[in-house]
């Protein structure tokens, strides 16, 4: 069988633009080819995550062309409700809510109903467009799949909100369900490239991770699919990981930098530097020019001071912390959204 990694490296029919053009000519005939159609190559995106400090904000700018074509000056903020937390049996080994691993993280079952829909209203009032809710778990239980059911046919009655779940692996059946209470999107990441996924999970395996997000989009679910970048990969894998996306359509793409979580085996791992974060996610921007492209977990601790560059590049972000990480407040978001430019799409309630 073809693998994965093997199809999206030899798909691309363009060759690469000319490495000795001056940079600032290449990045922006990089977005111009992109904007007019041509997919960006491999070895396109090798240039760019390979590129360097020097060219970063001809870079930047030239993903910038492309983010605005695509997403004008929007911004799509989203909420996390971690609605089911540690304990989970799958030892990714970048997470702290692993049964395998001894990091700090609170612990407790599924949350119930009145509670998801009280979530719901939280990221309501605090502007998002999108509520994702989000389960510690190698797949849904019954019980579990029918609380965030019965809990998502509630949220659509009250709010205009876009509904996301992410409950791992599904069994058959399972995404059709979800579909008919009314979930827009179902987030599955793959986390890295096939090459380097085995170094990440023994329990589970990237093409069960791919095959979820087939049968989110199979059901007619919007498929939201990312990964981590900086858990000991080569940057060669973030340009592989864009690629695969690309394979399978997504309409939705959460870019992490890893936030070492103590007691987990990557616990010690250096950080990326902000200029690291922005070459790997204008080179998703190239890549995937149309979708909801989101910066995401470790935005604050891997970008620092450089974080509002980032919504040159991606067109939404999460407010108010991660699954088991703070992060900045939504109202000092709110204002950096404001400062750089750019206005937050938002929804109301309904009457
Ligand atoms: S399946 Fe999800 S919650 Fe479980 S260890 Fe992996 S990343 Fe963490």
């Amino acid at each position: 069988m073809e693998t994965l990694a093997t199809s999206v490296g030899t798909r691309d029919p363009v060759s690469a633009s000319d490495p000795c053009t001056h940079p600032l000519l290449r990045w922006a005939e990089l977005a111009e080819q992109v904007l007019a159609g041509t997919p960006m190559t491999r070895e396109q995106g090798l240039q760019v995550v390979r590129s360097s400090d020097d060219e970063l904000l001809a870079l930047v700018q030239a993903a910038s062309r492309v983010r605005r074509h695509h997403h004008d000056n929007r911004v799509r903020v989203h909420v996390l409700q971690n609605a089911r937390s540690g304990t989970c049996p799958e030892d990714c080994s970048f997470c702290s809510q692993s049964v395998h691993f001894d990091a700090e993280v609170p612990q407790y079952r599924m949350q119930s109903i009145e509670e998801l829909v009280a979530g719901a209203e939280r990221a309501a009032a605090m502007g998002a467009a999108t509520y994702c809710m989000v389960t510690s778990t190698r797949g849904p239980s019954e019980v579990e799949l029918e609380t965030v059911c019965e809990a998502v046919r509630r949220i659509k009655q009250r709010y205009d909100l876009q509904v996301c779940t992410s409950l791992g692996l599904l069994a058959e059946g399972q995404a059709e369900r979800l579909a008919a209470a009314g979930v827009d999107r179902y987030n599955h990441n793959l986390e890295s490239s096939e090459r380097f996924f085995p170094e990440l999970c023994t329990t589970h395996g990237f093409l069960d991770r791919w095959r979820t997000v087939e049968a989110a989009r199979a059901a007619g679910l919007e498929a939201c699919c990312g990964g981590i970048l900086g858990m000991g990969e080569e940057t060669e894998d973030w340009v592989d990981l864009a690629l695969a996306l690309r394979q399978l359509r997504v309409e939705s793409v959460p870019v992490n930098f890893l936030d070492p979580r103590p007691g987990t085996p990557l616990g010690d791992r250096p950080r990326l530097t902000p200029q690291q974060c922005l070459r790997g996610l204008s080179m998703f921007r190239f890549a995937l020019p149309e979708v909801d492209l989101r910066v995401a977990g470790g935005r604050e601790a891997n970008l620092g001071t450089l974080q509002p560059l980032a919504l040159w590049i991606a067109n939404s972000m999460f407010t108010d912390g991660y699954l088991t990480t703070p992060g900045a407040e939504p109202s000092d978001d709110a204002r950096m959204i404001e400062q750089a430019g750019f206005v937050a799409v938002s929804v109301e309630a309904h009457g």
